[in-house]
């Protein structure tokens, strides 16, 4: 995983067109059927190369929605994030 969007998730749509590798998808499309967006984890590089933080969670206007997730398939992550922050699912943005 990379990072995740939880079921605080209000779909307004803020956060899709930020992403910068499409990794973002709307409650129609979650493959996981639940009615809140969804990031593939392994599209989502943490916006490494891209912005100085997770672009989704900056444009997110709900507090604690986006968090960090475990470390699998994504291709890039990163590394000044702990392992602690992943476990305990942390806001990516306060
Ligand atoms: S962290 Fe960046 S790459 Fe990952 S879903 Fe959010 S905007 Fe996309
Ligand atoms: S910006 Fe936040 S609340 Fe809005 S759709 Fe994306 S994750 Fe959900």
């Amino acid at each position: 995983m990379a990072v995740l969007i939880n079921d605080t998730c209000i779909n307004c749509g803020a956060c899709i067109d930020e992403c910068p590798v499409e990794a973002i998808v709307d409650e129609d499309d979650n493959p996981t059927d639940e009615d809140i967006y969804h990031v593939y984890a392994d599209k989502c590089v943490e916006c490494v190369g891209h912005h100085d933080e997770p672009a989704c969670a900056t444009a997110c206007p709900t507090e604690g929605c986006i968090t960090w997730d475990a470390i699998g398939e994504s291709p890039e992550h990163r590394e000044d994030i702990t392992d602690e922050q992943r476990s305990s699912k942390e806001a990516v943005v306060e």
